[in-house]
């Protein structure tokens, strides 16, 4: 079964002005698209043919280039999609938001420390929130490597990704990628966030 582009849940200007409509559509038609063929030339005719995306991952070869560059950038946007929303933006509610405080301090620290991750990947990577045992826990990985990776930087289940790859955010911020995270706290879709945290409870 090969894998599939999933079509967006909103419209490619849904999140004017804060991310601009032919940034998503390269990123969607081009780099995701990419991923994704690349994805399913590198695994016909293998035993990964008949896994799912997370099996893949969890149990690729670090050597195996095509498999970990192509699966991640399939996953990775996958997950990206769904985390934003033009209704997005502001903070967390109910369990999420208390355990957030928890564990941060509050909302603003989590922001802080979020972006400070996103901030810090020197060149091509992710910001990662993840949920694993109880904690939740702030990090990040290099190009399309993700947490569900056994050799990741940073490994956990992710709830909420942020993409800080310069295609990302070129078209609009340039080389200022401190004013596209800032714009992307407001596309954020909590609900969403939520929910992947409270399956993981
Ligand atoms: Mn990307």
């Amino acid at each position: 079964m090969a894998f599939k582009l999933p079509e967006l849940p909103y419209t490619y200007d849904a999140l004017e002005p804060y991310i601009d409509e032919a940034t998503m559509r390269v990123h969607h038609t081009g780099h995701h698209q990419g991923y994704t063929n690349g994805l399913n030339s590198a695994i016909e005719g293998t035993d990964m043919e008949n896994m799912s995306i997370e099996e893949i991952l969890a149990t690729v070869d670090p050597c195996n280039k095509a498999v970990r560059n192509n699966g991640g950038g399939y996953f990775n946007h996958v997950l990206y999609w769904q985390i934003m929303s033009p209704n997005g933006g502001g903070e967390p509610s109910g369990e999420l938001a208390d355990h957030i405080n928890k564990a941060f301090g509050s909302f603003q620290n989590f922001k802080e420390l979020f972006t400070k991750a996103g901030l810090g990947r020197f060149g091509s990577g992710w910001a990662w929130l993840t949920f694993d045992n109880g904690s939740l826990r702030i990090g990040s990985t290099a190009n399309q490597d993700n947490p569900l990776m056994q050799f990741a930087d940073f490994k956990g289940t992710p709830i909420l990704g942020m993409d800080v790859w310069e295609h990302a955010y070129y078209l609009k911020h340039q080389n200022k990628r401190g004013g596209y995270i800032n714009d992307f706290f407001n596309v954020i879709n909590w609900k969403e966030v939520q929910k992947r945290y409270e399956s993981l409870i």
